[in-house]
């Protein structure tokens, strides 16, 4: 379970626009016509608040300048952008990136040549996701400000004390107000 934002359109507009592998794929209507939802990243967007929005483009950034520092294509698709245990949460996976290539290398008696080896900057790839995950728990999910991850609202979300408090008030007064219908009920 999460707290369930959703970045604005506009957001992740920019983000597609400065990062191409953050275009979404066929929305939500467009995959159901198909009678199935398989691509999520798609169909939802990047599920999580816009006080994200620079830490996912740090994580972007940094996806773009290994690729870039090792002269390939970026080949990860996005599977998923989501919030869980109030980290950001980065799916995806890897496509080869271009098969007609080898296909061609092979006619003049060569053997398959070697695709570059992929695996070092995989590996840093997976780093990135992994150092932005840690670092979205000191940003505030909702509006960007520092955060901290806070464990005793109804899910665990990384918010600001600003973004926080009424959240916790509404809990506090729903949780009195249930201790207090139990009470009556004995
Ligand atoms: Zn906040």
């Amino acid at each position: 379970m999460n707290a369930g934002m959703t970045m604005r359109e506009e957001l992740e507009e920019k983000l597609a626009n400065e990062f191409p592998f953050m275009r979404r794929g066929n929305s939500y209507k467009e995959q159901e016509k198909s009678g199935e939802i398989r691509d999520l990243f798609g169909a939802f967007g990047c599920e999580v608040g816009d006080g994200w929005y620079e830490v996912l483009r740090g994580l972007c950034h940094e996806v773009a300048k290994a690729y870039e520092s090792a002269g390939l294509p970026v080949d990860i698709v996005v599977d998923r952008v989501k919030e869980k245990f109030g980290q950001l949460r980065f799916h995806y996976h890897r496509v080869d990136y271009d098969p007609g290539i080898h296909a061609i290398d092979s006619l003049d008696g060569r053997d398959l040549q070697a695709k570059p080896d992929r695996s070092e900057l995989h590996q840093e790839v997976t780093k990135i996701v992994q150092k932005w995950k840690i670092s979205s728990t000191t940003v505030c999910e909702s509006c960007g400000a520092a955060g901290v991850l806070r464990r005793d609202l109804r899910w665990v979300q990384t918010l600001c004390q600003q973004c926080y408090s009424p959240r916790k008030q509404k809990i506090d007064e729903w949780r009195l107000k249930k201790e207090y219908n139990d009470g009556q009920r004995i």
